[in-house]
């Protein structure tokens, strides 16, 4: 209702706290004055923060960017340069994440009844950390909360008890930490009300994943005795009162529907008596849902609950049972100072370096229903209308608190997990299989990809065309594959952080594939496109293609395919 009064009083409250930073200092000469906030600090991108977020990390005091102390930086899933981009965070950040997770249940139970007399098997996992040189955490937003006394120390109740223990969810090695827990979820099999992770894409690899073990899961359950491949030894000790006796009956029961035929609805018989399966299923996690469909036979309404990042988190879905393509974002008012750049033309996005006008901002409570914006922020932590990079459409209004509907990240052309890969990062590691190529006499004349998610874990695919500057027009074989093999590692390992990461220690993204097409492809693509309607004159070679025709025509003129032989490298 007062989301006016509530975002000024943010704002007020942001000022007062780091009026002495010297990243406000420059715009504002220590005023905490609300209209030289608006009028001088300029709106900016992660790359005029970064030596801001260098310089704490390598000692320097938090107090150039931030009133309170910086405990920790937030490698978040966007990149700059190729490097994760790291967002700084206060202690008092954990309220107010918590906050927002706290409204989920209450806004769940208003729709959904009984949820307080049973559990949730939700898939969690944390990820590798490291420090920097002056000892200051580096982690994902989600380790920081599960390693958190607000998660650790939270009430026990029903509404957040979850099947696997908090051991288990904090176990490092991610796949003994996925067994653990579905091995948990089927122990509990009948208790279980909400299945779920915080992506699909996790979720659907831990389905994957029971898939490949649920052998071994049905055979610990008979012989209450858990798999020696799970050697985390505080896993174990917490494993060990759900598989205290024996119980073939229970292993009986799941080893039936496990090896009846086809997954199609297995979820809901495995979990009989689940009301819901929630995860992130807007933006690019909607390329998941059809796959969920046909686990849950369509009959599990799928639950888009929150919407968050590192820099801050934003909103939740008040009306959580419409469709998943329906699903539209309350942003909080108190989360943090929200201003946005309305997009003209629709969708014509304003260019990364280019300057934004202050003036141009629009407020929380002042956007257009129908209108596309860029979310611009201020936190308390020190970014200072900093553009988060995300696309929102307003649907409609909660009281006075718009409602969004996620569009897209901006420049993301890729993305299968929490990689989030863009046309210039793309553009870069083509460029340097590329050179491979030409030590072997070959051109690469046109790229495109797209992520092919019909396999999980998904993957990105490469489409080439090849011209061989010697003999003929295609390169020979049996040098094919070597070649080819070793443009994929060189991709890859040129691919940035939380993508290698994906592939390396996650394994939540597969192995990268190049599918060569036959000479003339892309002539054919441009004249598909051009006949759809893009301009000749203007006509580019799009980087990314998610589906349709365009997509059926190169993949009916693929001659050969390779793929990634190793992982890439990557290190914490
Ligand atoms: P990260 O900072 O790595 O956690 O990534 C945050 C980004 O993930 C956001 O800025 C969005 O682009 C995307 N994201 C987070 N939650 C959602 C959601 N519910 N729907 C669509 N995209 C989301």
């Amino acid at each position: 209702m007062n989301a006016k009064a509530s975002q000024e009083l943010i704002l007020r409250k942001i000022l007062e706290k780091n009026q002495a930073t010297e990243y406000l200092n420059k715009f504002m000469n220590g005023s905490t004055d609300i209209s030289a906030f608006k009028s001088q600090v300029p709106v900016v991108t992660y790359d005029v923060v970064q030596p801001y977020i260098a310089r704490i990390a390598g000692g320097e005091e938090s107090s150039i960017l931030c009133g309170e102390q910086i405990v920790e930086l937030l490698r978040s899933s966007g990149t700059s340069r190729g490097e994760p981009r790291l967002m700084p965070s206060i202690s008092e950040d954990l309220y107010r994440r918590t906050y927002l997770y706290s409204l989920i249940m209450p806004i769940m139970s208003k729709y959904v009844r009984g949820l307080g007399e049973g559990k949730a098997m939700y898939l969690l996992f944390v990820k590798a950390e490291t420090l920097t040189n002056a000892g200051i955490p580096v982690r994902s937003v989600l380790t920081s909360y599960y390693k958190s006394p607000h998660f650790l120390q939270r009430k026990h109740d029903l509404y957040n008890k979850y099947t696997g223990p908090d051991e288990v969810i904090l176990c490092p090695d991610n796949k003994q930490s996925m067994y653990c827990q579905l091995l948990c979820g089927l122990v509990e099999r009948q208790r279980v009300l909400r299945l779920g992770a915080v992506f699909a894409s996790a979720f659907l690899r831990s389905i994957s994943f029971l898939e490949q073990h649920w052998c071994d899961l049905v055979n610990n359950i008979r012989i209450g005795q858990l798999s020696s491949n799970i050697t985390n030894s505080t896993c174990r000790l917490a494993m060990e009162s759900f598989l205290a006796v024996p119980d073939p009956e229970l292993a009986d029961e799941i080893k039936a529907i496990c090896s009846s035929g086809s997954w199609k609805g297995i979820l809901g018989r495995l979990w009989p008596n689940v009301k819901y399966i929630e995860a992130v299923l807007t933006g690019t996690m909607a390329q998941y849902i059809p796959m969920l469909e046909f686990y849950s036979d369509g009959r599990i309404p799928l639950v888009c609950t929150m919407y968050a990042s590192s820099e801050s988190y934003f909103g939740v879905n008040l009306r959580p049972l419409c469709s998943p393509k329906d699903v539209s974002y309350t942003i909080l008012p108190n989360m943090a100072y929200f201003k946005f750049i309305p997009l003209e033309d629709g969708l014509k996005l304003t260019e990364e370096d280019e300057v934004v006008e202050n003036d141009k901002l629009v407020s929380l409570v002042d956007v257009k229903v129908g209108c596309y914006y860029e979310l611009v922020i201020t936190t308390f932590s020190g970014l200072y209308r900093y553009r988060v990079g995300d696309v929102l459409q307003v649907t409609g209004f909660y009281n006075r608190a718009p409602q969004f509907k996620f569009i897209c990240r901006r420049n993301v052309i890729l993305s299968v997990d929490t990689d989030k890969t863009n046309e210039e990062d793309l553009h870069n590691s083509v460029t340097s299989a590329k050179k491979i190529l030409e030590k072997r006499n070959c051109l690469l004349l046109e790229y495109t990809s797209c992520t092919d998610t019909s396999t999980l874990p998904g993957h990105y695919v490469l489409f080439w065309e090849i011209k061989s500057t010697c003999e003929g027009t295609t390169p020979r074989a049996p040098l094919d594959a070597q070649l080819l093999e070793s443009c994929c590692i060189a991709v890859e390992q040129s691919l940035d952080y939380v993508y290698r990461r994906c592939r390396t220690h996650d394994k939540s993204v597969g192995p990268l594939e190049i599918r060569l097409v036959e000479t003339g492809a892309f002539d054919a693509l441009m004249d598909l496109l051009v006949n759809q309607g893009s301009s000749i004159n203007q006509y580019k070679t799009p980087r990314c293609i998610e589906s349709g025709p365009a997509l059926k025509l190169l993949n009916s003129r693929v001659t050969s395919s390779f793929f990634s032989p190793r992982d890439p490298e990557w290190t914490v």
